[in-house]
């Protein structure tokens, strides 16, 4: 029987990228990969080359060559939403199983022995899941701390946004889309595209019971940048040390009505 492929799949987000990292000198034969919408963040791609860069390996990029907006055209302009996931399951996982065929495969995920979350797990037998961090008892502090030891650091889009993925992703936060207008206000755009909503204010929003036009509203902008305001200054209050980026990721935690996707944000 042959042996088992060593497979990371990285996301472009903090968890998978520290694993790789911790990974890099135990499994010197894992293939790392990423699985591209091709409607990433440019943070993201900018991230890929650094922590190519840090591993002294190829990150083999996997998509779907008729890409999003093929798929949303045949899903009737259907948006994704947490509620059906289409986007997820047809470029990030397809991609992937393809990528490994019927060998047998060993994937590493990044889920942290303090989260709950599921691992994505495939329908396909051959694939076995393997949660190093889980085995060790590695938290959220071991994370950061090997990111800043390596000197890869955090993903730039860290200081607005917590987690990876497309730039319109369902998943964000009010004060992510604020955050996406101000850092890319052309990528904002191109998701208000994507919006169909008529008069009554009926149709497809990325977010539910708000339009992108109507969040984009200076004062509803002003509303929700203050209503952060306060969330950080509550968490400041009980611990002024801790960084920024600790406590904005406490914030979207508690914040969180969906569980995120597993394949996209870690
Ligand atoms: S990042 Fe969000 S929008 Fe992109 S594929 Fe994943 S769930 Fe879908």
């Amino acid at each position: 029987m042959s042996q088992a492929r060593h497979i990371l799949a990285l996301s472009g987000g903090k968890d998978s990228t520290a694993l790789a990292i911790y990974l890099r000198d135990r499994i010197p034969e894992m293939e790392y990969v990423f699985c591209d919408t091709k409607k990433e963040l440019p943070e993201i791609y900018e991230y890929l080359d650094r922590i190519e860069a840090f591993l002294g390996k190829k990150i083999k990029r996997l998509c779907d060559d008729r890409g999003f907006d093929h798929w949303l055209e045949v899903f009737g302009g259907f948006l994704p939403s947490s509620q059906m996931r289409w986007c997820t399951k047809i470029l990030k996982i397809k991609p992937f199983e393809d990528y490994i065929g019927d060998d047998e495969v060993k994937m590493y995920v990044g889920i942290r022995a303090d989260e709950n979350r599921q691992a994505y797990v495939s329908t396909k037998p051959n694939i076995t899941p393997v949660l190093p961090f889980k085995d060790d008892g590695l938290v959220r502090d071991d994370i950061f701390r090997i990111l800043k030891e390596s000197g890869v650091g955090l993903p730039k889009y860290y200081s607005w946004r917590t987690r990876s993925g497309c730039y319109f992703c369902f998943f964000q936060r009010k004060q992510e889309w604020a955050g996406l207008l101000k850092n890319h206000p052309d990528l904002f755009e191109k998701s208000i595209e994507y919006e169909k909503v008529d008069k009554e204010g009926n149709g497809y929003t990325w977010g539910q019971n708000e339009s992108l036009v109507q969040l984009s509203d200076p004062d509803r902008i002003k509303e929700i940048e203050e209503r952060h305001h306060i969330s950080l200054n509550k968490i400041q209050q009980n611990n002024s040390k801790r960084p920024l980026h600790e406590i904005l990721e406490e914030i979207n935690d508690d914040d969180s009505d969906d569980t995120p996707c597993s394949f996209c944000h870690i």
